[in-house]
């Protein structure tokens, strides 16, 4: 496939915030975003970058009804020696296609996308904020548009990317935060479409999430849909905890997103000859390590905070406390790493910089 993009430059540029500083994640966007159409019989076709605005869409288009579509996040960043750098961007694209796969949306090309992505961020590179923390957050999206009510697969696509300049997450430090281990709700079964980045997931979270807020909780500790005992996800990050010396995450089991940072960390942690375990992780074992004085940290990894350390569980009224509600030595210095990693102010012995 050869890969033209042809590009539309913005006449009407838009004002910039002066300052990340309270700009809420998510509610700024920059001058231009990227479309690829697909159509039955064509293909994926006219790749173009244009002025960013508002798509006209057949209110019967299949994605209103049916939600087949996928979305991905990632960010770049602006380094002090004027570079650009994307993160690991390949891995989205591969976890695009992979979620695509599951919601029988046709493969993109991951040249094309990579492409895409290269040349929309050099586009709006002035939008890139500078800054400690301060960041482009990418999102890279496939929606059906074909407008038929028929419950089948769309003939015709859009992906898109668009782009938002985001802030630090934390403004004043890396913060642990308490978590509700959600027992009523669940996020994802085996077989159903947990592992993809797919627009249901997080529709269907709400709910828990907003029972978890009136609560004074932060997020969701998701446990697993059949047996209810076995230890997912948090919100919508990947879960790790420290427990007497080895680092435990949840094994990859279908119901589970493959996170880019989850992947990151435990390379980080065998770089470092941390002992690190995939494998299944009930709660009443965390209760059980926790009681005997064994859980020594508890974080959340994902694109948007990085790293985020867990202070408070609450499952079913009792609270085990986490590292005297602090941040831990080893999440700290994940934080560390990765973030250093990113803006390219460390060493990337890994080559996950682009
Ligand atoms: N789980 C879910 C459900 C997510 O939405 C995310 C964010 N993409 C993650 C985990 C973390 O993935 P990543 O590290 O690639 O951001």
């Amino acid at each position: 496939m050869s890969i033209e993009i042809t590009v539309e430059h913005t006449k009407n540029k838009k004002e910039k915030p002066s300052s990340m500083d309270g700009v809420v994640f998510g509610t700024q966007f920059t001058d231009h975003m990227f479309i690829l159409d697909y159509d039955a019989g064509q293909g994926w076709h006219d790749a173009r970058i244009v002025p960013y605005q508002p798509i006209m869409m057949d209110p019967a288009a299949k994605v209103f009804h049916y939600g087949q579509t996928i979305f991905e996040g990632l960010k770049a960043y602006a380094t002090e020696d004027g570079r650009v750098l994307m993160f690991r961007p390949t891995k989205n694209i591969e976890r695009l296609n992979i979620s695509n796969e599951r919601m029988s949306i046709p493969e993109v090309d991951p040249e094309l996308a990579l492409e895409a992505l290269r040349q929309l961020i050099l586009t709006d590179r002035e939008w890139i904020p500078e800054g400690e923390g301060n960041s482009l957050y990418v999102r890279p999206f496939v929606i059906a548009t074909e407008p038929t009510l028929g419950v089948s697969p769309s003939r015709q696509y859009k992906f898109m990317i668009i782009l938002s300049p985001v802030g630090a997450y934390y403004a004043e430090g890396i913060n642990p935060v308490k978590i509700f281990v959600e027992s009523k709700y669940v996020r994802a079964v085996p077989g159903g479409v947990g592992m993809a980045k797919t627009a249901g997931n997080y529709a269907a979270g709400l709910k828990a999430q907003e029972g978890a807020t009136e609560l004074g909780y932060s997020q969701v500790l998701w446990l697993d849909g059949v047996h209810r005992k076995y230890i997912e996800e948090v919100g919508s990050m990947n879960v790790f905890f420290k427990i007497n010396g080895i680092v435990v995450t949840p094994a990859l089991n279908g119901s589970i997103l493959s996170g880019i940072t989850r992947d990151s960390i435990i390379q980080l942690l065998k770089h470092w000859d941390i002992p690190v375990e995939e494998r299944i992780l009930s709660i009443d074992e965390l209760e059980e390590a926790h009681k005997e004085g064994k859980l020594e940290e508890a974080f959340g990894t994902g694109t948007a905070a990085v790293i985020s350390p867990m202070g408070e569980l609450n499952w079913q009224g009792e609270k085990m406390i986490i590292n005297e509600g602090k941040t831990g030595e080893l999440s700290a210095k994940l934080y560390e790493t990765l973030t250093g990693i990113q803006k390219g102010v460390a060493a990337d012995p890994f080559g996950w910089t682009i």
